[in-house]
């Protein structure tokens, strides 16, 4: 059977595809295929650009293990099956009055395939999907359960928040959760001159910023969200269908396909981009945080310390204009707290994420290894979901804990059961 990511660009033939209907179910197939000496991957959504999710072995879809197991009220916590899809985890914690800190945004992962890569939003005072996980439940490389929370192996939990796949099989995630909390949203056009000469405030003056560079024009869109006490006065129903579904999806894939037929009308096409306008809405936060994405694309995105966002992008804005590559996509730009995660990319940092965006089918590799040259350049670490050339020996160099993690690698899969060719590119083995 083949299977392929969301994007297209990652396409798996495995052996067998299993459908554990529980952890018990998932552990025996992780054991049989140790003893065969055969590969396992677990794969999510599918939403990863790179191969992390890839097998042509066995390959294990964990959709059974989905929704809410308890609710500890007093400690603030949800314990959720480790397929549970976002979106869905959304609604079930917002009919009980709770809700997610903050979310990436998309709402179409699966908890467990979050967190795998450091899946993580905007906002500088808080950290990404894996700083939530207060406890985990995970299958290890010879079928064993394996219980990690604060006081059972919290040097597991330490760990394999930030797993990559290639720590075991997670079956449950214990996360934090705070009360639901509505967002102001605003949404403002500004030169990217100013947006630049005015990044701390920005940063620092929003619960969660961010904001998108228009390639070929000297603006950027603004996103500023921030929490209200006030009631949600979302957009009218067909004024954000309009806004959302269809000028951010169904006319901008239009735009997309226009400038795919004809590469040199993109300047053109990206000066009508600003011009969308400025808007103010508020609701629920897990409905401001996600929106729906139709139009498909390829992803890099790589995290520097703080400081470097501006210059590393006025960088890969001159090479841009340097070498005449057509972009229409917008290039994003989100921060994020530090965190004490070994492999999450933002260990240790205060952090800037620069994303950029290539319409599917367009040619990407070229582009993205400049952009990632300048990153490099910034100490940046890359989205382990999302496509970069880093290999073993480079990306050591970019954790200070990195020896940790393959220490617990070794310790939880000593004979690499959850291998593929990603784990055997990014960890060596
Ligand atoms: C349109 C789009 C928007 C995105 N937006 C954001 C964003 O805002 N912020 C951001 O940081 N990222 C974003 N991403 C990237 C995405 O969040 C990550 O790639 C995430 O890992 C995808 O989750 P998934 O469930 O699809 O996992 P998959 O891609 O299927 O798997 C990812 C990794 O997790 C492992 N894994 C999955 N389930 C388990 C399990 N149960 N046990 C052990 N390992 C497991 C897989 O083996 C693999 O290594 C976006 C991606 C897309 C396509």
């Amino acid at each position: 059977m083949k299977w392929t990511n969301w994007a297209g660009n990652q396409v798996a033939r495995p052996e067998s595809i299993e459908d554990p209907r529980d952890e018990e179910s998932l552990a025996e197939v992780v054991r049989s295929a140790s003893q065969q000496g055969r590969a396992v991957k677990v794969v999510g959504s599918g939403h990863s650009f790179t191969a992390a999710a890839v097998s042509n072995d066995v390959m294990v879809r964990v959709g059974a293990l989905s929704g809410i197991r308890s609710i500890d009220r007093a400690g603030m916590t949800v314990t959720v099956g480790a397929g549970t899809p976002l979106w869905r985890l959304n609604e079930l914690l917002h009919a009980e009055g709770l809700a997610l800190a903050n979310l990436g945004d998309i709402a179409y992962q699966t908890v467990a395939g979050a967190i795998s890569t450091s899946t993580h939003g905007t906002g500088v005072r808080v950290g990404g999907l894996a700083t939530q996980v207060r406890g985990m439940r995970l299958v290890d490389g010879h079928g064993n359960v394996v219980v990690a929370d604060e006081m059972t192996n919290p040097d597991v939990l330490d760990v394999a928040r930030v797993g990559v796949g290639a720590l075991g099989a997670v079956t449950e995630c214990t996360l934090s959760v705070v009360p639901t909390f509505v967002l102001e949203a605003r949404e403002v056009p500004m030169r990217l001159d100013r947006v630049l000469g005015g990044l701390d405030e920005l940063v620092q003056g929003n619960d969660h910023f961010e904001f998108f560079w228009v390639p070929h024009t000297g603006w950027a869109l603004t996103k500023q969200n921030n929490r209200t006490d006030e009631a949600p006065r979302p957009l009218p129903r067909i004024r954000g269908w309009v806004e959302t579904t269809f000028m951010e999806n169904i006319a901008f894939g239009a735009v997309c396909r226009a400038g795919r037929l004809f590469p040199s009308a993109i300047p053109r096409l990206a000066k009508a981009l600003p011009s969308s306008g400025e808007r103010t809405y508020s609701d629920f936060s897990h409905k401001v945080f996600a929106s729906p994405r139709l139009v498909r694309f390829y992803e890099m995105e790589q995290a520097m310390p703080i400081d470097a966002a501006a210059p590393a992008l006025s960088e890969i804005k001159a090479m841009v204009e340097r070498k005449g590559y057509m972009l229409n996509f917008p290039v994003e730009v989100r921060f994020t707290a530090a965190d004490d995660i070994p492999l999450s990319t933002a260990h240790g940092r205060v952090s800037a994420y620069i994303a950029v965006h290539v319409y599917k089918g367009m040619e990407h590799e070229p582009f993205m290894r400049d952009v990632e040259d300048i990153l490099r350049g910034h100490d940046a670490r890359p989205h382990w979901g999302k496509i970069h050339f880093r290999d073993a020996a480079e990306l050591s160099g970019l954790y200070p804990r990195w020896s940790d993690f393959v220490a617990m690698r070794d310790r939880l899969d000593p004979e690499g059961t959850f291998r593929n060719e990603y784990t055997r590119r990014v960890f060596g083995r």
